[in-house]
This record gives C-alpha cells, sequence and structure tokens, in this order.
C-alpha cells in the first residue's frame, strides 16, 4: 500500500495508473475505520484494478456545535486496517492540503437537503457535497462507493454527478451491523456500556415498525411510540421517505426509506431500512 498525503503525489500515481490501463475505485471516509469501511474496499476491489481510499475530517459538514474536534480519529490504526485489507492507495491529506485557501466556490444543495439529517445540520451537506466533488475530481476514479448508512448523502452524491455529468459510477453498500443489530459507525465508541446496550434497539425498532404495519400512519407511530421508549437517548427524527427522491410517503409502495437519528450524550446515531413494501421478501 502506498501512502500519499499530497494531491500532486497522488494525482501522479494515478495517472500512472490509467496509462496501464487500470481502473480505478474510490473509497472516500473520514477514517477511524470499522467492518462498515473495509466492506466498502471490498466491493471496490471486487471491480477495480486500484484501491484508493481517502481519510480526511471535513470540517466543511460539521457545524458550530458539532463533534468535529472530538471526532475519533487513529491514523496509524487506519493505515494498517486499509493495508490488511488490500487498499491500494490511501490518501490522507491534510486540513491545509486540502483547503489551501478559503475556497473561492463550494457547492449549494438544493434538493433532498431539508429532510432527515439536513433539517437539522444546516449546510452539512453542502459541506459534503464540495468535498466529494472535489476529491472526485482528485482520484477521478471509475467507481466510487458509498454506504447506505448514509442514504441521503448517497441519495445527494447520485444526483450531483447526474446533475455535472461526472463520468464516475457511484456504488451503493448495504449497511454493515454488529452481530446485534447495531449498524456500525466510527461514533459508537463514544457510546457509554449502559447506552451501547441499548442501541440496538434502534434498528430493532425500525424492522417491527415495518413488519407490523399496513399503513403509512401505523407505521410512523409505531416507530415514534418505540423510539420514544429508549431511556438513554433523545430522539432527534424518524421519518418515511421515498427513495432516492426523499420525498414524503403517502403510501407503503415503491422504494421506501425508514430512516432515524437519536441523540445520545456524546454520539448521534442514525439508521435506516430501504426497502420495497410490496415486495414479499422483505
Ligand atoms: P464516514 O467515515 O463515516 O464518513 O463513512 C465513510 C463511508 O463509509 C460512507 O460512505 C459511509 O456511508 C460508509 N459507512 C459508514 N458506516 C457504514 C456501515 N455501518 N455500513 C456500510 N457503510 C458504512
Amino acid at each position: 500500500m502506498i501512502r500519499v498525503e499530497t494531491i500532486k503525489e497522488l494525482k501522479a500515481i494515478l495517472r500512472a495508473e490509467r496509462e496501464k490501463g487500470h481502473t480505478i475505485g474510490f473509497v472516500p471516509t473520514m477514517g477511524y475505520l470499522h467492518e462498515g469501511h473495509m466492506t466498502l474496499v471490498d466491493e471496490a476491489t471486487k471491480s477495480n484494478d486500484c484501491v484508493v481510499m481517502s481519510i480526511f475530517v471535513n470540517p466543511l459538514q460539521f457545524g458550530p456545535t458539532e463533534d468535529f474536534d472530538s471526532y475519533p480519529r487513529d491514523l496509524e490504526r487506519d493505515a494498517l486496517r486499509a493495508k490488511e485489507r488490500g487498499v491500494t492507495i490511501l490518501f490522507t491529506p491534510n486540513e491545509e492540503e486540502m483547503y489551501k485557501r478559503k475556497m473561492s466556490a463550494t457547492l449549494q444543495v438544493h434538493d433532498g437537503v431539508n429532510v432527515l439529517c439536513g433539517a437539522k445540520r444546516e449546510g452539512h451537506f453542502d459541506g459534503v457535497a464540495t468535498v466529494v466533488m472535489k476529491l472526485l475530481n482528485i482520484v477521478s476514479p471509475t467507481h466510487a462507493y458509498f454506504g447506505k448508512k448514509d442514504a441521503q448523502q448517497v441519495a445527494i452524491i447520485w444526483r450531483m454527478v447526474e446533475d455535472f455529468e461526472m463520468d464516475v459510477t457511484i456504488v451503493p453498500v448495504d449497511i454493515v451491523r454488529e452481530e446485534d443489530g447495531l449498524a456500525m459507525s466510527s461514533r459508537n465508541v463514544r457510546l457509554t456500556p449502559y447506552e451501547r446496550k441499548e442501541a440496538p434497539r434502534i434498528y430493532a425498532l425500525l424492522k417491527h415498525a415495518i413488519a407490523q404495519s399496513q399503513t403509512v400512519e401505523e407505521l410512523l407511530d409505531v416507530a415514534f411510540k418505540q423510539a420514544h421508549e429508549l431511556e438513554l437517548a433523545e430522539l432527534d427524527y424518524v421519518e418515511l421517505r421515498t427513495f432516492p427522491d426523499l420525498k414524503e410517503a403517502t403510501k407503503l409502495e415503491g422504494q421506501l426509506i425508514l430512516a432515524i437519528a437519536m441523540n445520545y450524550e456524546h454520539a448521534r446515531l442514525i439508521d435506516n431500512i430501504i426497502w420495497e413494501p410490496t415486495r414479499k421478501d422483505r
């Protein structure tokens, strides 16, 4: 595995890869790697000659009261994991390298942004879109891999790539979970032992609401009630929307997403299920 910290060096290496006719798979992350990230690497390895992973905690996507400073970081451990899993190039720029000066232009996302995580995290998806655009321009991958755990992010990036006619295929990857159902997240380490014990109920309540309900109202009612029953976390939102359009769902039809965000004392956890209610195999 090659470790690269500068954009110039990365571009030179990738130019040589492309000259050899190699396809490039790209996995952007904020590090503190877990099995969810590694599954993206596995998917990238299946379809590409060269796998680039970036680790960059992007300040543009954190609000002033959010956890940018305390976001978990461990670059040396991450580098070992990435190497073991077969990442070809690990790109770890610092803030100065990515934003040498204040960006003269940034992206503003208009659609699918005032709902779910975007409703309270003002400007978050503008920051995400801006850094993803910049990273995609640096790497110019054939495929880029994003987890469905951040389903709203996938939906927004998908549209951005279409709207800007970018030559990259966005590949969404299923959520990887702990054995007890908790969606893997870098923020899970911030849960106290009691919170960690309660947190798998988030996924359980999503499954339960979907399995029990015949109508949209019933489904949201069950989900709300059960979310409020969690003792250690506060409900931020639970919403049912169409996917990937993220419009309000009025019927249990078509591809839908039931998404939730819960605030524990030191960790905001999100989870979702994307499914088609009319299909019997859910
Ligand atoms: P992050 O480092 O949290 O920004 O995540 C980097 C990428 O990994 C994003 O595309 C996430 O959606 C994805 N990811 C994070 N957690 C999981 C998970 N549990 N399962 C699948 N993908 C994930």
